[in-house]
């Protein structure tokens, strides 16, 4: 009888703060691709970038996991907030957090919205990359005109590195971690847009303002 197979998702990102379009993200690459379990991965950041938006990682930590605190695929052990990158000591380089949850019986899918996607190439071991897990797309924007470029990268990905590549069909939510810091910043509200205790913890340790 054939070895089972395990299929685990890895999604990193700064998550500074975490937005309902991560976990819009999350939430669809678990269902879709039929992961076994996922891992929610913030980073840690260099120094200088941690210092500039005066939100350090163990509250980034935090958001993260008061924003899937509440769902059903939390309850059920399908999807866990790592603090793995917080805690390595170092770059948080993407390589080695699949490195790091590879296994022999295993196979890693590696999830990035279109910005990351497109930059791929240049991410530190990008071949490494390539070869230790399948790449999943996530889009973030509705535009139509970059469908093509996408369609152009992933079979540039799959001539070059031999990459296997999976789009989720999932409508994006239009968000950025970057408008949220803006609007709290302001005083707007965030309600439908950061998710309930995110935004509840961000209010009482005034972060971003
Ligand atoms: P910032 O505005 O500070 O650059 P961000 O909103 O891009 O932040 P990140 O934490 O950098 O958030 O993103 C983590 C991952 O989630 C990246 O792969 C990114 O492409 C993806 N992502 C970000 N926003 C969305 C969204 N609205 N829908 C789908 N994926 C997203």
């Amino acid at each position: 009888m054939a070895e089972e197979i395990e299929k685990v998702g890895i999604y990193g990102g700064t998550f500074s703060p975490i937005h309902m379009g991560h976990v819009r993200a999350a939430l669809a690459f678990l269902r879709e691709m039929k992961l076994d379990r996922l891992y929610v991965i913030p980073a840690a950041l260099p120094p200088h970038k941690a210092e500039k938006s005066g939100v350090g990682a163990e509250a980034r930590l935090e958001m993260t996991r008061l924003a899937f605190a509440d769902c059903p695929e939390t309850a059920d052990g399908r999807l866990d907030v790592s603090d793995f990158e917080v805690r390595r000591e170092g770059k948080s380089y993407s390589i080695y957090t699949l490195e790091h949850f590879s296994r022999p019986d295993r196979r890693l899918y590696m999830l990035v919205g279109t910005d990351m996607f497109l930059t791929l190439p240049t991410w530190y071991r990008a071949e490494d990359i390539f070869r230790l897990a399948d790449i999943v797309l996530m889009r973030r924007e509705c535009d139509a005109q970059i469908g093509s470029e996408l369609d152009q990268r992933q079979k540039e990905y799959a001539n070059r590195f031999g990459a296997r590549i999976h789009i989720i069909g999932e409508r994006p939510l239009e968000l950025s971690s970057t408008e949220l810091r803006e609007r709290i910043r302001k005083g707007l509200p965030v309600e439908g847009l950061i998710p309930a205790k995110t935004a509840e913890y961000i209010e009482k340790n005034s972060l971003y303002r």
